[in-house]
Formats: structure tokens, C-alpha cells, sequence
């Protein structure tokens, strides 16, 4: 597929990576009118460029995790995936698991891959200091900047748009991300040795899906706000999942909760790729965190707390060590079950991708190549009518173009395109 095949079919999620493959120029990363960030070809692509992107495209390929990674005493279960290590935790350092998204679990993580000298610098992503409704990539070397990057960012931001410069610094460093950037990555690890020789570790947080910039940017109508006058923009974080807090240069501030944030599903403006994601719950990366609202919800702020997932073992050291070494700290042992209460919405989709990827061929539309993510099996745990509803209504949606998008094109002024830092 070209770029635009790829873009136009709802299939990419504006990760980066095609860019960072290319060569000078070739190919940007742009805000679109639709608040995406997404990759336009500013020269005809060669050819092997092309096939490139295509083998690394996490729009394109989707595989699941290498079972060589895994223990003999690794549990699975066909939603969830393997797991070496289930538990609810959160970060021992009480700033860290306040002003973490949920318990703080990744950044303290983050913290600790440094501190004990496994890795160099951290790859994750943070408020874009200038405009901070918008979010950048972010290389942090110290714990204070690991901290500044805590707290979900649900607008788009392209984290792989200079993995290729990355990957030529020759060192150790792990990526925390999405579970489709990770994805992203694993699929480059077939084509590029260097991924193996320097990320030492991939973190991921379970995904319910990125919303384009306008969901931010109706909230920023709902206050008569302009983008310009902001000095903070603040998705959740500080409390359990904390307010979603905005506050202008001039000292005003506007809060809003997270049950108000995303009452209303129609607003949730969430890219097309997420509604086919067959691995949201990060499958592919070494440990992954999700919220554990033990009180079914986020009515009120709740006890700051994550559900962790270690997937590898790989991943099961760096857990065991940040456990000893006092980083994080341990509630209790979780289990699938639990998981699949506190995540309901994950097991649902876990189940309807299947039927919603082939609603969308039987559409004549083109699908990524899905690997070894059992979703035949959760499929299975569905009824038939629920699979032919799922499949009918992907069908229907594909045919009517709502799965799709437009053709990338820059939103005018300023915000053409991505310069070399990765910076919209
Ligand atoms: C778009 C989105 C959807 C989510 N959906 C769910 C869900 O369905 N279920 C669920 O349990 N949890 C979901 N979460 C995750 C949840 O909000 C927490 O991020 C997760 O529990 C980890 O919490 P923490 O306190 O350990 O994270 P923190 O310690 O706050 O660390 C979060 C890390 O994630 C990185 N990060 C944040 N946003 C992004 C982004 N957009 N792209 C790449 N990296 C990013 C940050 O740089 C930081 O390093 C979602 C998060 C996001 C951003
Ligand atoms: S998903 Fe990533 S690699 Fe694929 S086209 Fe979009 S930006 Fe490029
Ligand atoms: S739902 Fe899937 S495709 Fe969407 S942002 Fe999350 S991991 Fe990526």
C-alpha cells in the first residue's frame, strides 16, 4: 500500500515510524484538519522505502509476542494474552503516584531503568512545553524528566518519528508507548538488528484508543478558550484519574473531571485504527500498566493503583528488581478474571475485532496481517449473532466510508509539518 492507501483506509495511527524510515524530505508528519498527526510523502517513494514501511507499518502488520520470551511457567489466557507476573501496585514514591496517570507504575519504572543503569535514556512522550494541549516524543536521562512525561496524553503524538536517530545513538534505552507503537517496533526488530542491540525494554499502558486533537479542542470551546492563551493542559494525573486541568497564561484555571471529559461517546474522537486494534492491551511489551478502579469506575478520585501485566521475562527481572530496590509497591496478586471486570470494555473489543476485520474485507477495504493474537479464539467466546452484528456493522461502516479518512493535508499556517526534532 502507498502512504495515502494506508492513511485513507483508517489503518495508521500516526506513529512516526514511516518518516524516521525515510530519507531526507521524503516524507513529513502534518497536523491534519481532523487533529491527526499523520505522514504525507513530499517526493515519490522508492520502492524499497515503500516495502519497508509496509513490513514495519503497525497499520499494516500485527503481529503477537515471541514466545521465546516467555517462561515455562507463564500463564495465558486467550484475551489477556501471556503473563508471568498479575498484580495491582503502584509506585512506592508518593509524588510519582500522585501525579502518575494512575499509580505511577510506568514512571517509577521509568525512573528505576535508570537508576539501577540498565538503560541510558527513556523514549516516552510528554506536553509539548510551547503548546501544551499538544503532546511531543521526549528522550529523558534523569528521573525529573522521566516525571515531567507522567499522566496520559490522549491526543495524537507521533513517538517514533526519529527512531532511526534514536537507534543511532548505540544506546541502551527502553520505550515506553502505546501498544501499537510498540508494534511498530517489534516489526522493525525483524529488519533492523539494532533494535534488539539497544532497546532493552518496551512498556506499555493498556489503550482504550487516541483521540484526534479536536476532542481537546472542544474542550477548550466549552471555556472560550483559545489554544494560545494556554500555559497547561493537563488530561489526568495528580489523584486517581485526577482533572482533567487547563490553566492560561494570565493565571486562570478550568477543571473539568473525568467523568465529564468523556460523558458523551460521540466525543470521544477516537482515530479509526483504534476501533479494529486487535492489541490494546500491549501484548507485545515486556510490562504493561492499566488503570484498577477497584470501585467500578471513576466516579470519585480512587486510591491511585495500577494493574500490571508482566508479559516477559524480561520483563519479570525488571519487576522483581524495581519491587526489591523499593520503586514500586505491591497491593496484591490480581488474576485474569479481575482484570477482565476492571477492563470490560477490553474484553469486549478483544472479542469483536475478528468479526470487525472481516466486515471490513468482505467491505473490499484492505486489513492489517494479524498474527498470532488468537482473535479467532475471542471471536469463539462470543455468540454468533454478536459476531455477525460486529461483522455486519464494520461492513456497513466500512462501505459508508466511516472507517476511513480523508486524504492527509496539512491544517494551514504554522502547523504544516514536523521539523527535524520530531517537534508539530
Ligand atoms: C490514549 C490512552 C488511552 C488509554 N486507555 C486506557 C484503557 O482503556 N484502560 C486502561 O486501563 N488504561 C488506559 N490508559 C492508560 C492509563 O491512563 C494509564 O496511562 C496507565 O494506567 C498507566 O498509568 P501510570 O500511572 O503507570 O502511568 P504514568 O506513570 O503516568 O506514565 C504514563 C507514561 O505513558 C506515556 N504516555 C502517555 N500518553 C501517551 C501517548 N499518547 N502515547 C505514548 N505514550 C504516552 C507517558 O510519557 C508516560 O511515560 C490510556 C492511556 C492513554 C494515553
Ligand atoms: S501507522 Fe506509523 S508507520 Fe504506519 S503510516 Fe502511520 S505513521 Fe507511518
Ligand atoms: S487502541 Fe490500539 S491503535 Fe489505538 S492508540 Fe491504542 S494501541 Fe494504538
Amino acid at each position: 500500500m502507498s502512504l495515502n492507501d494506508i492513511v485513507e483506509n483508517g489503518l495508521c495511527i500516526g506513529c512516526g515510524l514511516c518518516r524516521s524510515l525515510s530519507g531526507p524530505g521524503e516524507i513529513e508528519m502534518i497536523m491534519t484538519p481532523e487533529g491527526r498527526v499523520r505522514p504525507i510523502a513530499r517526493k515519490a517513494l522508492g520502492h524499497s522505502t515503500l516495502t519497508q514501511i509496509n513490513a514495519v507499518c503497525p497499520g499494516t502488520r500485527i503481529a503477537g509476542p515471541d514466545q521465546a520470551q516467555a517462561s515455562d511457567a507463564a500463564l495465558t489466557d486467550p484475551v489477556w494474552g501471556p503473563a508471568e507476573r498479575l498484580a495491582l501496585g503502584h509506585a512506592e514514591d508518593p509524588e510519582v503516584r500522585f501525579r502518575g496517570s494512575s499509580g505511577g507504575v510506568l514512571t517509577a519504572l521509568g525512573q528505576f531503568m535508570l537508576s539501577s543503569g540498565r538503560v541510558k535514556f527513556i523514549l516516552h512522550v510528554s506536553a509539548l512545553r510551547s503548546a501544551p494541549m499538544r503532546s511531543e516524543q521526549r528522550l529523558s536521562f534523569d528521573a525529573a524528566s522521566v516525571l515531567e512525561g507522567a499522566g496520559s496524553r490522549y491526543g495524537p503524538v507521533a513517538p517514533l518519528a526519529d527512531f532511526s536517530d534514536i537507534l543511532d545513538r548505540g544506546e541502551p534505552f527502553a520505550l515506553i508507548a502505546k501498544p501499537c507503537d510498540i508494534t511498530a517496533v517489534r516489526n522493525l526488530a525483524r529488519l533492523d538488528p539494532r533494535v534488539h542491540d539497544h532497546m532493552r525494554y518496551a512498556l506499555a499502558f493498556v489503550c482504550g484508543g487516541a483521540s484526534d486533537l479536536s476532542k481537546s479542542e472542544q474542550v477548550l470551546q466549552r471555556f472560550g478558550l483559545r489554544e494560545d492563551e494556554l500555559a497547561l493542559f493537563r488530561y489526568r494525573g495528580h489523584g486517581n484519574p485526577g482533572l482533567n486541568r487547563i490553566e492560561t497564561r494570565d493565571g486562570r484555571a478550568f477543571e473539568l473531571t473525568y467523568r465529564q471529559l468523556w460523558e458523551d461517546e460521540d466525543k470521544w474522537m477516537i482515530q479509526p485504527r483504534c476501533k479494529i486494534c486487535p492489541d490494546a492491551i500491549g501484548q507485545v511489551a515486556d510490562i504493561v500498566a492499566s488503570d484498577a478502579w477497584l470501585n467500578g469506575g471513576p466516579a470519585v478520585d480512587d486510591e491511585a493503583l495500577n494493574g500490571i501485566i508482566v508479559r516477559t521475562r524480561r520483563g519479570l527481572e525488571l519487576f522483581d528488581a524495581a519491587v526489591a530496590a523499593g520503586a514500586l509497591a505491591i497491593k496484591r496478586e490480581t488474576s485474569f478474571v479481575e482484570l477482565g471486570e476492571l477492563q470490560s470494555h477490553q474484553v469486549r473489543k478483544r472479542r469483536a475485532v475478528w468479526a470487525r476485520l472481516k466486515g471490513m474485507e468482505i467491505a473490499g477495504k484492505p486489513v492489517p496481517v494479524v498474527t498470532d493474537l488468537a482473535l479467532k479464539d475471542c471471536a469463539l467466546q462470543n455468540s454468533l449473532a454478536d459476531n455477525l452484528a460486529e461483522g455486519r456493522g464494520a461492513r456497513d461502516r466500512a462501505r459508508r466510508g466511516r472507517l476511513g479518512e480523508p486524504r492527509p493535508v496539512p491544517r494551514g499556517g504554522s502547523e504544516a509539518a514536523m521539523s527535524k526534532d520530531g517537534r508539530l
